[in-house]
């Protein structure tokens, strides 16, 4: 008899987002076929489905060609390095995984007849000159800088998905996440929570890049996730922000963790780096529209679980 569970492909399982997007699939009654390199992801991320029968891992690269058997309805491409100084040390790789993984991913996709959602940035806006930013702004991004790698790995993404929906008539869905935290980030990713908390929780100082009046929205994992979901069973095949837009300077945003952490870190001033964005905040109009989505956790419920992960891992 054939079976009526819903097979998805999620690419980046192991990592901060995959596996988070993996139980959530699951929860919903998915079966899951996730893939990692480990370039980026953990095992650690994925462990407690060891034996779950309704997931299946595959240690692979997915800009070589991807085979699997049986049916696939869904592929959540989610493979790729996320945090600033991670694609600054593998910037091949996070364009090849930007590029050649999605067209593999697509062509997967294409071939299953499954429906398609590629994991897009707000980095695709770069500087921006627009903010809040709407997802009709075409971005400020430096081809050849320090983040051009992981930028433009991801414009082409996203043009690459548009071609296929145009040529193939494919299902395709893309979202642009905004700046999200939560457990099972990587200690050491160097992205600004996992910085942050980590200098906190260990009385260290805490880095703060330029003179901290930088803005970032970090929108908690679970929420956005929600969001994800919600549109990938949407039919709206155009780009969609998802984050949170609470916005605050990164100097708020140390002062926030040193009391949430009870810290005695003092503040130090670091240089900033090359083209980092002066503000980043969504605008989530379309996502509260079309998804009937927004953000239910506050920053500080958000950050009492994500402290509670990072103090297992100092
Ligand atoms: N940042 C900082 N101290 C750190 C790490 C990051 O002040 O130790 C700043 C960084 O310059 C940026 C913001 O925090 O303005 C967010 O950085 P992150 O690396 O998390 O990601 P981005 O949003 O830049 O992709």
């Amino acid at each position: 008899m054939k079976s009526k569970q819903p097979v998805s492909v999620v690419t980046g399982a192991a990592g901060f987002l995959g596996s988070h997007l993996t139980d959530l699939l699951l929860s919903r009654g998915h079966k899951v076929i996730g893939m990692d390199n480990f370039v980026t992801g953990s095992v650690d991320n994925i462990n407690h489905l060891g034996g779950n029968p309704n997931f299946r891992f595959v240690q692979q690269d997915v800009t070589e060609f991807i085979f699997l058997e049986g049916p696939v309805n869904y592929v959540w491409h989610f493979a790729s390095p996320a945090s600033p100084i991670d694609y600054l040390k593998i910037p091949i790789q996070t364009m090849k995984v930007g590029s050649l993984g999605t067209h593999k991913a697509l062509g997967l996709a294409k071939f299953k007849k499954a429906r398609f959602l590629v994991a897009s940035t707000s980095e695709i806006y770069g500087d921006p000159l627009v903010h809040p930013q709407t997802e009709d702004y075409w971005g400020n991004v430096s081809t050849i800088g320090p983040r051009g790698c992981y930028d433009e790995a991801k414009r082409f993404a996203e043009a690459l998905t548009m071609a296929y929906h145009r040529e193939h008539k494919l299902a395709t869905r893309i979202v642009r996440i905004f700046n999200t935290y939560g457990p099972r980030m990587r200690l050491n990713d160097g992205r600004v929570v996992p910085a942050f908390v980590s200098q906190a929780l260990t009385n260290k100082p805490i880095t703060v890049f330029g003179k901290g009046t930088q803005t970032r929205a970090f929108c908690y994992v679970s929420d956005l996730i929600e969001g994800i979901y919600r549109l990938m069973m949407s039919d709206h095949h155009l780009p969609v922000n998802i984050g949170n837009p609470r916005e605050m300077t990164m100097l708020e945003f140390a002062d926030a963790i040193i009391k949430a952490t009870k810290s005695k870190s003092k503040i130090v001033f670091k240089p900033l780096p090359q083209d980092d964005p002066k503000q980043r905040k969504p605008d989530i109009t379309k996502a509260k529209t079309l998804l009937k989505w927004e953000p239910q956790v506050d920053l500080a419920d958000g950050m009492k679980k994500t402290i509670a992960y990072f103090r297992t891992k100092v």
